[in-house]
């Protein structure tokens, strides 16, 4: 029988950093099962080679979500990683850790997870370029990008013209204060991705009490008189089993994660005894709660030249390639987002509720598979995407079949809250303020989507159900709270009611933070770790 201490199941963003910690002392045995593949892939090193990956089933999980009424009725594509790095692979590398404010919620209560403590497992963790203060690290295994140089110039219009509508420039949005209008800092590192796979997985592959499976599916958590013992995977066609002799860790991400502890008994049991699976701990919260931010871009013809020029050409792609080759510079060093910003859409909001991203680039967002997301539009455009911090509307992940090998059923029941339609509109009406202030106003030919005839809210509102996609950052689908009622995973993430097994990824935040999810995911497994390696001592 095959045994080792600790199983990992996933080698994503959460999962590499725990195959890291966990292995670090050379005390305990640590085996990763990923059900993807190598990330040495060009279009996985390349920055802007994720435009490739968002259609790509050799490294992607490609879920559709169920038609949304939310969203006119329409499916949402839902791209995760299947590969080493998981969706750190593939993801666009903005690197945002969210508001104090979230983690003070975290904390509240779950203990260890408010903002003191999240804070120093993110100075520890990075090896930041701008350097350390009081907010940020150095010397950690993550390099993260400045990302201060061969910006679009187009980038200082944009951020002199939120400045005019009056939204300070925050020169770091993981220092003391998230809002403002900024420069966003990547997880690239000498011109290439610097996924979790690449910071924290490859570097601890070299030890001899780590291994690390590829193309293994697990497909079921094996528990015996209410402890996790094992899992059994599906490799090559094959069915086999690895026992645990410490624990099992899910690392799957927020669609996998709930869709495995099903699969292996622990769930809602109505629909558990409906597919014939024997409940072993009843548990209604599983693959509850999904919380993702909605976006929506608008884009703008210009009168001066954008990256559609450079990129859509046949010797503009040539001229981008050999600027990358030779250089390490060009467009396709960076993720296509080189700005951003947060900012509140009423004066009376305590915090920032909505996230901008600027792009000097614009090209249809694809729906249903229409168009590869690189196609940049025949004109020189410009996009800028807003996305909530905070949404109040909640999905939910079921199981379709009784099998891992089929796509679970997602819902994703985006605008389904009034809150969440009522700051959209708000946001979006900032939007073009931004769009009309003189520094930006005097480059802009005309605004192209939604257009100029999109006007009255009811208008606005039917653009951004029918439009507005995910921004990729699904979470809280075994969420971590004090009790088996309100939540999966207790806050040493081990999950209610069977020994043995926690749940270590996005699905176990309390709530979704304000920013992209791949830093707190990391953090999640960093402070997952840090658990783990308490309770064995
Ligand atoms: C297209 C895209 C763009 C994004 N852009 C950004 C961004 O710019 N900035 C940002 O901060 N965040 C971004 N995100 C979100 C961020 O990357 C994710 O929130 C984060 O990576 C989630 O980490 P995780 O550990 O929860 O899961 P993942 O990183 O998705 O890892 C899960 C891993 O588990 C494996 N797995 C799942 N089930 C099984 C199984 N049964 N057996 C074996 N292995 C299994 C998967 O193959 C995968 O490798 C983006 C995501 C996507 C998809």
């Amino acid at each position: 029988m095959d045994e080792t201490d600790y199983i990992i199941v996933g080698a994503g963003s959460a999962g590499s950093v725990l195959a890291d910690r966990l292995s670090a002392s050379g005390k305990h045995k640590v085996t990763v099962l990923e059900a993807g593949g190598t990330d040495r892939r060009f279009y996985v090193q390349l920055p802007l080679g994720y435009g490739k990956l968002f259609y790509d089933p050799a490294v992607n999980w490609m879920y559709q979500t169920e038609p949304d009424p939310g969203l006119n009725g329409n499916r949402d594509h839902w791209p995760r990683g299947k590969i080493l790095g998981g969706s750190s692979s593939i993801n666009a590398m903005v690197w945002i850790r969210g508001q104090r404010q979230d983690y003070e919620d975290w904390g509240r209560d779950n203990p260890g997870w408010g903002w003191d403590d999240c804070l120093q497992a993110y100075k520890a963790m990075e090896d930041t370029e701008a350097g350390a203060d009081d907010w940020r690290g150095k010397g950690g295994p993550l390099f993260v990008s400045a990302n201060k140089s061969g910006l679009h110039p187009l980038v200082g219009n944009y951020l002199a013209a939120c400045n005019e509508a009056g939204l300070a420039t925050n020169p770091d949005f993981n220092g003391a204060v998230q809002e403002g209008a900024g420069i966003y800092q990547m997880t690239i590192k000498g011109a290439r991705r610097n996924s979790a796979a690449r910071a924290f997985l490859r570097p601890a592959m070299k030890r001899e009490n780590l291994r690390v499976t590829t193309r293994a599916l697990v497909t079921r958590v094996l528990i015996e008189d209410g402890r996790a013992v094992g899992v059994e995977y599906r490799q090559g066609g094959v069915t086999k089993v690895l026992r645990a002799r410490a624990e099992v860790i899910l690392s799957g991400g927020s669609i996998n994660s709930p869709q495995l502890l099903m699969l292996s008994g622990i769930g809602p049991g109505s629909d558990l005894h409906g597919l014939g699976i024997p409940v072993l701990q009843s548990n209604m919260n599983v693959g509850q709660n999904l919380s993702d931010h909605q976006g929506i871009n608008y884009t703008w013809s210009m009168k001066v030249p954008t990256y559609n020029d450079e990129l859509r050409p046949w010797w503009g792609k040539l001229r981008a390639g050999m600027q990358y080759f030779l250089g390490g510079g060009g467009p396709l060093a960076k993720s296509i987002n080189h700005a951003g910003g947060f900012f509140r859409t009423r004066p009376g909001l305590d915090r920032p509720n909505m996230q901008l991203y600027f792009q000097a680039f614009s090209t249809l967002i694809p729906r249903n598979g229409e168009r590869p997301l690189l196609t940049p539009d025949p004109w020189s455009g410009m996009s800028i995407g807003l996305s909530n911090c905070r949404p109040t509307s909640r999905g939910n992940i079921r199981l379709r079949t009784a099998s891992a090998e089929d796509h679970p059923v997602i819902t994703a029941n985006a605008f389904s809250t009034d809150h969440d339609v009522q700051e959209m509109l708000e946001a979006v009406k900032f939007l073009r303020h931004i769009a009309a202030q003189p520094a930006m106003a005097r480059l802009i030919k005309e605004e192209l989507r939604p257009g100029p005839k999109i006007q009255s809210d009811e208008a606005l509102i039917d653009d951004f159900r029918s439009r507005s996609g995910t921004v990729y950052h699904p979470s809280c689908t075994c969420r971590m709270g004090k009790d088996a009622a309100t939540s999966v995973v207790d806050a040493r993430l081990r999950v209610h009611g069977v020994a043995g097994l926690r749940v270590v990824d996005a699905s176990a935040f309390p709530t979704i933070i304000a920013g992209n999810t791949n830093a707190p995911a990391m953090m999640l497994g960093w402070k997952g770790a840090e658990a783990i390696l308490a309770d064995a001592r």
